[in-house]
């Protein structure tokens, strides 16, 4: 699937092929090393269902740049992190939370439980969500 058809303008000065980390799952995701279930695809972003759903919807939006965590942000990072999450609330829509709502979780490094270390939102609904996290 390509970016056509997005709300958003292409953007012409990002790199084509960012670097991916050798042993990252995401990563071999991206490469098609590891298969997914994909939802949606473009340049720079990836989505597909998690392997292990806690609600009916339970999509993963991943950038296909490598960075570790939200808390590895740079400032060059900052339009792609707009677009991701603004592409979120869009496969939100698409899997039928727009009305009842959706969770986006952003878990990062140790004490976030982030267990794979490569950034990504969870997009979770399709449930009433509990609250708060333990
Ligand atoms: P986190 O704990 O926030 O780092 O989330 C990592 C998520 O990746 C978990 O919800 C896992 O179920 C999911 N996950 C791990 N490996 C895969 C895979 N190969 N395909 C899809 N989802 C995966
Ligand atoms: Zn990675």
């Amino acid at each position: 699937m390509s970016a056509k058809g997005t709300k958003y303008p292409e953007t012409k000065t990002l790199p084509k092929h960012q670097p991916l980390v050798g042993d990252c799952i995401f990563c071999k995701i991206i490469k098609g090393e590891i298969p997914s279930k994909k939802v949606y695809e473009d340049d720079e972003m990836l989505a597909f269902h998690d392997l292990t759903p806690m609600a009916p919807v339970h999509v993963l939006l991943i950038p296909k740049k490598h960075i570790k965590s939200l808390l590895d942000l740079e400032t060059e990072d900052i339009v792609l992190a707009g677009r991701l999450m603004y592409k979120a609330q869009e496969l939100a829509r698409e899997q039928g939370c727009g009305e009842n709502g959706a969770r986006f979780v952003i878990n990062a490094k140790n004490h976030g439980g982030q267990t794979v270390d490569h950034l990504h939102v969870h997009i979770l609904g399709g449930r009433l969500l509990g609250w708060p996290p333990g």
